[in-house]
Formats: structure tokens, C-alpha cells, sequence
């Protein structure tokens, strides 16, 4: 079975010193289907998605990203991490975006896009800018190639980012908050980007405090409240009707 795309976390649990940031989640997304992560601050949401890309190691738990098994494996006696070599590789497969968008500012925006593909994956200059230019194209960016994220926006710095990501041509696209370092008036055009991607059947994890986003796009709505999925289902069934009171709070606060 091809498994490309999916993911599939059983009991996921990871400390930092004595503080229990993830309890024991499990975790499923298939291929190209969209899951919305919401929740409050500090209830473990980016820690999950830096252990599903492999920026942090879980300490227990099983982890299978795009078939592979990832970072930590179970064992009767032990937890295993894979190899650095293997952990880069399948790392490549899994592209993130960040609320802060993280672009590199000595960097003009095609140069951005292209750094992952020539420097991690060796790819030849001239076939790695003409694939960059042509995601800058299907962000909207054209226009844009050779500034610096200094001089662009907040939402364009964050398409940039989105195709910088693609770049990678991963399998699955992790994104933490996306919009929530923009002005109210560019939250559209970046959410219009990630429309559009889901779309065209990208699997994707999406922590988001944009409801109406996630009523619109997402298969399945996680909420989580610390360290644990209080509560998952239907998007718009838990938007709507949440069963679980913490879940009913969370949303009477924030919607
Ligand atoms: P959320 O994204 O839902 O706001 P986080 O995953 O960022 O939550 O954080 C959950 C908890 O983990 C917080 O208490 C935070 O302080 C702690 N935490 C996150 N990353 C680290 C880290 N690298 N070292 C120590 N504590 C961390
Ligand atoms: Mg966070």
C-alpha cells in the first residue's frame, strides 16, 4: 500500500524536564485529507507538529509519517531513534510553515525557494529556479522575485514561505499558525493559498485559530487541550455541537 501522504501517531507522549507537554495523543491523517488542529495557548499544538517533522524527538510513543517509521520507535524495552541520515531524509518530505515565517533574510524570495532544493536535495541551479519561479507564480508572487522578505508584507513573506515549503515537493505540509503574525487585511490571501492546495489533495496539518477556515477545508478538527485530543471529529460537527464542555468553552471564548 502506498502510504505517501499519511501519518499515523499511537500515544505520542514528550516532556520537557518535568512539564507533560504531550499525554499520550493519537494521531491519524490520510492522504490528502486536511486536519485542523485548534486549542488554547500552551496545550502542546506546536509541540506536535515539530514531533511530526522530526524537530523534536517524542519519548515514547509510535510514530509513522509517509509509511516510514519516525523518530522514536517502540520497542518492548526501548525507545529507538533512526538514524540522522534517514531522519534527514524523510524530513525532507515533510515541509512546515511557521507563524513567523522564518525566511532567510539575507535572502531575495526566489533565492528563498531555491536554497532547499539546490543545498539539501543537490539539485542543478538552473532546474531549481526555474521550479521556484514557477511556485512563486502559483502563490501570486511573481511580481516579487528579487526583494527581500524586508520589503515584502507579512502575507507575501508567508507565501513565500508556503513555496519555499513546496519546493521540497514534500508529501505533507505542516503549518503553525500561519496567519496569526498578519494584519487582519492579509489573512485572506494566505489562507486563499492554502485553499488552493488543499485543493489540488496536499495532506495537511493545520494549527489555526481561523475557524471559518477550518469549517470551509478541514476533513477532521482536532482540539486539544493539554496534551491531550479533548475532542475530534467532523469539522464543522465539532464547530457547531462540540460534545466536550473544555471544548465548548474554548469555543464560546474565542469564536
Ligand atoms: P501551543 O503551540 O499549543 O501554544 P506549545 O507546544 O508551544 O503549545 O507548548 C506547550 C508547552 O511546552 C508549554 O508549556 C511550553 O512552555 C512548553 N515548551 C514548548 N517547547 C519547549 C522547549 N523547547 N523547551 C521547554 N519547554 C517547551
Ligand atoms: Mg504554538
Amino acid at each position: 500500500m502506498n502510504a505517501e501522504g499519511t501519518i499515523v501517531g499511537r500515544k505520542l507522549c514528550k516532556s520537557f524536564g518535568s512539564n507533560h507537554v504531550l499525554r499520550g495523543i493519537d494521531f491519524e491523517v490520510e492522504a490528502g485529507e486536511i486536519s485542523c488542529i485548534i486549542g488554547p495557548s500552551g496545550s502542546g499544538k506546536s509541540t506536535l507538529l515539530r514531533c511530526l517533522n522530526g524537530l523534536e524527538t517524542l519519548d515514547r510513543g509510535v510514530l509513522k509519517v509517509n509509511g516510514e517509521h519516525f523518530g522514536y520507535v517502540e520497542h518492548p524495552h526501548a525507545f529507538h531513534a533512526l538514524s540522522a541520515r534517514r531522519l534527514a531524509r524523510q524530513r525532507t518530505r515533510i515541509g512546515m510553515v511557521f507563524q513567523q515565517f522564518n525566511l532567510f533574510p539575507n535572502l531575495t524570495a526566489l533565492d528563498n525557494v531555491m536554497v532547499g532544493p539546490v543545498q539539501v536535495k543537490k539539485a542543478a541551479r538552473a532546474q531549481a529556479r526555474e521550479h521556484a519561479r514557477a511556485l512563486l507564480a502559483k502563490v501570486g508572487l511573481s511580481q516579487c522575485e528579487k526583494q527581500y522578505p524586508a520589503q515584502l508584507s507579512g502575507g507575501q513573506q508567508q507565501r513565500v514561505a508556503i513555496a519555499r515549503a513546496l519546493a521540497m515537493e514534500p508529501s505533507i505540509l505542516l503549518f503553525d499558525e500561519p496567519t496569526s503574525a498578519l494584519d487582519p487585511e492579509k489573512v485572506g490571501e494566505v489562507l486563499d493559498v492554502m485553499r488552493d492546495l488543499a485543493g489540488a489533495g496536499m495532506t495537511m496539518v493545520v494549527v489555526t485559530h481561523e475557524m471559518g477556515f477550518a469549517r470551509e477545508v478541514a476533513n477532521n478538527l482536532l482540539f486539544m487541550d493539554d496534551g491531550i485530543v479533548v475532542e475530534r471529529g467532523d469539522a464543522r460537527a465539532v464547530l457547531s455541537d462540540p460534545r466536550e464542555r473544555r471544548t465548548q468553552e474554548f469555543l464560546e471564548r474565542v469564536l
